[in-house]
């Protein structure tokens, strides 16, 4: 499927208007579609798998701002933090520890957002409220947390998919508040291809859009 590129120009259009970040997500597409994009001017893209990624990133221009947005496993961090952009999906004290590792020897510091479980799905991976309240509490040198990342249900209720939104931004809101101890969280990293306008009317400042522009993909994520 081609790249649909009156799609991306006018959500782009529509993102700049009310400022919001868009990480044009491109996993499993060929890096003739992501040049399609980047000619447009389109510089953040996102990538779920580890390998993928490292590959992609060799072969493209190095202004690219890669963002990894999958389930990160500590034992491939080291091939993406020296060069990643922002790692959107950190969702243990494992990982960020780990990544605070790599970054020391990099000489890099690396921007996370959290993942918080906000779907009612079971397999979701993200911190719950409690543990992020104390993973925000950790300060790692190397290491800087930008805000929260979340996935709502594979479902078509968006009543639903948008009260997990508003949990989440809620969630960001009582973690910003001045009088607790924690770093300010400016990243709101919500809403996929079905659900991004909704996300941005319950505060995400950062969608993560792939079908859209892409075509659907074959594979199941
Ligand atoms: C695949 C993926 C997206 C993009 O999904 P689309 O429905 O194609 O827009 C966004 N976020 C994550 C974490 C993904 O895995």
């Amino acid at each position: 499927m081609p790249v649909n590129k009156t799609a991306y120009l006018s959500l782009k259009k529509e993102l700049d208007e009310k400022q919001v970040t868009l990480v044009a997500v491109s996993k499993t597409k060929p890096i003739e579609d992501i040049l399609e994009l980047y000619q447009l001017g389109q510089k953040d893209f996102g990538e779920n798998y580890v390998q993928e990624l490292v590959n992609k990133a060799s072969q493209l221009p190095k202004d690219i701002h890669w963002h990894f947005i999958g389930h990160l496993q500590t034992n491939k961090v080291k091939l993406i933090v020296p060069f990643v952009q922002l790692i959107h999906g950190v969702d243990s004290l494992k990982l960020l520890k780990e990544i605070n590792k790599e970054a020391v020897k990099s000489n890099r510091v690396i921007d996370c957002l959290l993942q918080v479980h906000i779907a009612q799905e079971e397999t979701k991976f993200g911190f719950d409220e409690a543990e992020l309240e104390n993973a925000l509490k950790i300060k790692y040198n190397y290491v800087q947390i930008k805000g929260l990342m979340g996935m709502a249900s594979f479902t078509d209720d968006m009543g639903k998919v948008r009260g997990e939104f508003k949990t989440l931004k809620r969630i960001l809101d009582i973690a910003n508040q001045p009088q607790t101890p924690i770093p300010k969280l400016q990243t709101l990293s919500i809403g996929m291809s079905s659900d991004y306008k909704t996300a941005i009317e319950e505060g995400s400042n950062m969608v993560r859009i792939g079908s859209l522009l892409f075509g659907e993909r074959t594979k199941s994520d």
